[in-house]
């Protein structure tokens, strides 16, 4: 049975019980956060917690909490867990109301909820031993807010169910003029002619911490090129490679789009590359 945290407790998840007035439950109102652990060692714990706080701050949710308050719920999770490959969940939702009304309401406590669940086991840079995703693509019908990690996802989950349900590992999306946005649940890459092109960061995309890792160290390792820039899906269809990343999956080789192959439909020289520099370097962050 996990053990979860909740509101300041520790208790077996099915004890666990929040308000059906709560403002996440009612209207998605909050921020979470996902924050891999491999035997105890979290990777990108600051930015996570940093980002975090962002969104808190773009919705006004005021909690306040330090790193080391965030860092403490998340060791005594992986303790009381069994330290292994874990996510650490952690959700901040506005906190329950007295009535279902849309403005913020002034006096109420946020809710604070986190739970630790079981990943795959920490990715390797081996092709032999690497899935390679088949994946959908669609057209990106999420809001214009989506570099804010709310637990509203119901836009998110429709992307990925469109994906699932025809057999896909994940759904790549684009807006209207045709260009990559990122996909349900990961951000995208392609590579052309030895070059990493991904998507820039504004309001079509969450600033993935795996992204914001892996492109800090291709950057410092120098080998590999890399390119913030529009990217069409005219050039993901043409690309040599295509990846995506999160953080409980790092660097995933896209092998098929829509049933065509990705390049010769293998997994690539340069993700082999680039994952071996991740698995180097991410636990400096
Ligand atoms: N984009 C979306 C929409 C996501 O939901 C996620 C992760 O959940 C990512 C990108 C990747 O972010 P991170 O690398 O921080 O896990």
């Amino acid at each position: 049975m996990s053990v979860v945290f909740l509101n300041d407790t520790y208790l077996p998840m099915a004890e666990a019980k929040i308000s059906p007035m709560d403002r996440g439950f009612l209207f998605g109102d909050g921020i979470y956060e996902v924050v891999p652990s491999y035997n105890g060692e979290m990777v990108g714990f600051a930015p996570h917690i940093d980002r975090m706080n962002n969104g808190l701050n773009a919705v006004e949710i005021n909690l306040g909490w330090s790193h080391e308050r965030w860092k403490d719920v998340c060791d005594i999770l992986i303790e009381k867990n069994g330290a292994g490959n874990l996510a650490l969940y952690l959700h901040v939702s506005r906190g329950a109301d007295t009535r279902r009304f849309h403005a913020y309401p002034e006096d109420i406590e946020p809710t604070v909820f986190a739970f630790a669940f079981e990943i795959p086991p920490v990715p390797v840079a081996d092709k032999t031993k690497v899935v390679g995703y088949k994946v959908a693509a669609s057209r990106d019908l999420r809001w214009e807010r989506c570099q804010i990690k709310s637990t509203a996802l119901l836009g998110n989950v429709m992307h990925f169910q469109h994906g699932y349900q025809q057999g896909a590992n994940e759904t790549l999306l684009y807006n209207e003029r045709n260009e990559l946005t990122e996909a349900s649940a990961c951000n995208a890459y392609i590579v052309k002619d030895g070059v990493v092109i991904t998507p820039l960061l504004d309001n079509q995309i969450l600033a993935g911490i795996t992204r914001h890792i892996l492109l800090d160290l291709l950057r410092k390792d120098g080998s590999i090129p890399v390119e913030e820039r529009i990217v069409t899906m005219a050039e993901v269809f043409d690309a040599d490679e295509v990846w995506v990343t999160s953080s409980s999956k790092e660097v995933v080789p896209v092998i098929e789009i829509e049933g065509k192959p990705v390049g010769n439909g293998e997994i690539g020289d340069v993700w082999l590359a680039a994952q071996t520099i991740y698995s180097a370097g991410k636990l400096n962050y």
